[in-house]
Parts: C-alpha cells; sequence; structure tokens
C-alpha cells in the first residue's frame, strides 16, 4: 500500500472519531495497568463490570495489597483466568510500591518486568496512559494490517514495526484505537462488513465481502424477505456503529478527495 492510500485511510477515520478512546474505563494509569492486565481473553464489557466495584475498593496499590488476593479474586471472578490475573496483580501491586514509590512506571523495561505485563499490555499503558508513541497489536490490529494492507506482516511484531514506520506521523499517536475500533466494529474475524466500510475503496484486501448473494426462485425469495425483516432492525444498528466508527462510503470519499 502506498503512502497516499495510508494517509487517505488516516484521515477518514479521523473525520469520523477525530478524539479515539480505549473502551476501558480508567480513572489513573495504574486502574488502566489493572484493566489491561485483567482484558486478556477477555472483553472490556467484562473488564468494566468487574472493576467498577473493585476500584471503588480499590484504587492504589497500597489499597489493592490491603484488598488481598482473596478480594481481589473475588471481584474479578467473572473474568477468565481470574486465579492467575488475581495473583498477578498483587504481585504486580508489591512491585509498584515496593519498587516505584506507588506509580507505574512510564518505560518499557520496567513495565514489562511486571507480572502478567507483557509487551502489548506496556504498548497500550504507554500509549493511552503517558501519550507515548506505541503499537500494542493485538487480533484486531494485526487483522486489519493485514487485511488492507496497512501494514502486513506474518506476526505481531513484524505488524507493531510496520506501523510504527509506515503510519503517517501526524495519525502515530491514536492509531491504535481507529484500528482496534475498525477491526472490533467493523473489519470483524469472521464475515467484515465491507459493504459499510468507509474505507473499501482503499482496501487492498482481495476477498471482501459483498451484498447478499442473488437469490433464485420463490420460496429463497420469501426466506430472504422474513430474514431481511427479523434482521432489519440489526443491520440498522450495526450500520450506525459503523458509521461512528469509519465513516460512511460517501463521506469518507469525499473527506479524502
Ligand atoms: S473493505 Fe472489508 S476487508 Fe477491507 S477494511 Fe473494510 S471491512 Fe475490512
Amino acid at each position: 500500500m502506498n503512502l497516499k492510500k495510508r494517509e487517505a485511510i488516516f484521515a477518514r477515520w479521523r473525520d469520523a472519531n477525530p478524539h479515539p478512546k480505549t473502551e476501558l474505563e480508567y480513572n489513573s494509569p495504574f486502574e488502566l495497568l489493572i484493566s489491561v492486565l485483567l482484558s486478556a481473553q477477555a472483553t472490556d464489557v467484562s473488564v468494566n463490570k468487574a472493576t467498577k466495584a473493585l476500584y471503588a475498593k480499590a484504587s492504589t496499590p497500597a489499597q489493592m495489597l490491603d484488598l488481598g488476593e482473596k478480594g481481589v479474586r473475588h471481584h474479578i471472578r467473572t473474568i477468565g483466568l481470574f486465579n492467575t490475573k488475581a495473583k498477578n496483580v498483587i504481585k504486580t501491586c508489591q512491585i509498584l510500591e515496593s519498587q516505584h514509590g506507588g506509580q507505574v512506571p512510564q518505560h518499557r523495561e520496567a513495565l514489562e518486568a511486571l507480572p502478567g505485563v507483557g509487551r502489548k499490555t506496556a504498548n497500550v499503558v504507554l500509549n493511552t496512559a503517558f501519550r507515548q508513541i506505541a503499537m500494542a497489536v493485538d487480533t484486531h490490529i494485526f487483522r486489519v494490517s493485514n487485511r488492507t494492507g496497512i501494514a502486513p506482516g506474518k506476526d505481531v511484531l513484524e505488524v507493531e514495526k510496520k506501523l510504527l514506520k509506515f503510519v503517517p506521523q501526524e495519525y502515530l499517536l491514536d492509531a491504535h484505537h481507529w484500528l482496534i475500533l475498525h477491526g472490533r466494529y467493523v473489519c470483524v474475524a469472521r464475515t467484515p462488513k465491507c459493504t459499510d466500510c468507509g474505507i473499501e475503496d482503499l482496501c487492498e484486501y482481495k476477498q471482501k465481502s459483498t451484498a447478499d448473494k442473488p437469490v433464485r426462485g420463490k420460496k429463497a425469495m420469501a426466506k430472504k424477505a422474513s430474514r431481511n425483516k427479523t434482521t432489519d432492525k440489526k443491520t440498522t444498528m450495526n450500520k450506525t456503529l459503523a458509521k461512528k466508527v469509519s465513516g460512511t462510503q460517501s463521506k469518507g470519499r469525499k473527506a479524502a478527495t
């Protein structure tokens, strides 16, 4: 993909959503760190549900240590891998207290030294909490980068490096959020919503999904009409969401010209 296309894609995403944010709810770098740690193999919605009550009781490393592993485990019991995550939360808080004065460190090495914190989590914290240029490549970003051609790569590290190299400078700080939102709501894993996609004309994916295939015969037409009736509401909701996240095709094209 050439630079002109990449610039046009990010310009459309910025037009549609000038100030993209993570969907995790947090009030401090510490809460963000814990939420990202808890979000491995869990949805942001499930993490937010659990952390609402957790952070009301403990919003600092010291308070989390007072709550203890058992208390943390109780609050996050609805999230996958909660036993291991509760252990990691407590160990992380011990290190934050003993080595970082109760603060979240602002550099990669120290972050990655925390239990349960890998490169992706460190990148999210550096980018979202401390506004540093870092690209946390999750499954959504990996898929969107490869399908569109923005930054194709065989593994997450290759995609991360290519994104840092190829995303135009002015979009680097927020690129992570636009890519995630696009992957989560439009360029979804199974059947990407190409007909609702605001960057369809710029995307280089060779297997774009198309609108419904032609229906043959009266029976098939009746079946389709019935299906459309029941899914109309859902489709409208999806289109609204897709427009919100990525802009409409017509709006996007206009913006790029
Ligand atoms: S056109 Fe389809 S494959 Fe390309 S980014 Fe949009 S939804 Fe994804």
